[in-house]
């Protein structure tokens, strides 16, 4: 996803830098990929990554591919915004909810639990950053 090298790479990235551990989640979403990092002891899911599970405390956590899918827990839309954005909490299949933005959708189609799936889109900095849009 990042045909133009005159972004940076992830050895250049201050992101990337500031936080190697997040390196493997950035290969993968350069390929599609969203990484979850699920716990090895309690089996559950979490989000945001983190190397100790904080569902259980246990230091055995490991990527794992997730599903891509979820439903709309909750959205805002942005008007502030230049553009206009909308705001979202997903509740992913795997279970974890994060905060991301819908795209490819008018807040006024959006409904509570409603289907969506992950998309990727190029940040300025070059990395694939994940997106929600409905099924
Ligand atoms: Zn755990």
């Amino acid at each position: 996803m990042n045909p133009d090298k005159s972004t940076l790479t992830f050895e250049q990235d201050p992101l990337a830098i500031a936080y190697p551990e997040s390196r493997e989640f950035w290969v993968a979403a350069e390929m599609g990929n969203l990484l979850l990092k699920t716990c090895d002891e309690c089996g559950r899911a979490h989000w945001y990554p983190r190397t100790l599970c904080p569902l259980c405390g246990s230091e055995r956590t490991q990527w794992k591919v997730g599903s891509g899918t979820g439903t709309i827990y909750a959205f805002s839309r942005s008007r502030r915004m230049d553009p206009p954005c909308t705001l979202a909490y997903v509740t992913l299949s795997e279970g974890p909810m994060l905060m991301t933005h819908i795209v490819d959708a008018r807040a006024e189609d959006l409904k509570i639990g409603q289907a969506v799936s992950v998309q990727f889109r190029p940040t300025a900095e070059g990395r694939a950053m994940p997106f929600f849009s409905t099924v």
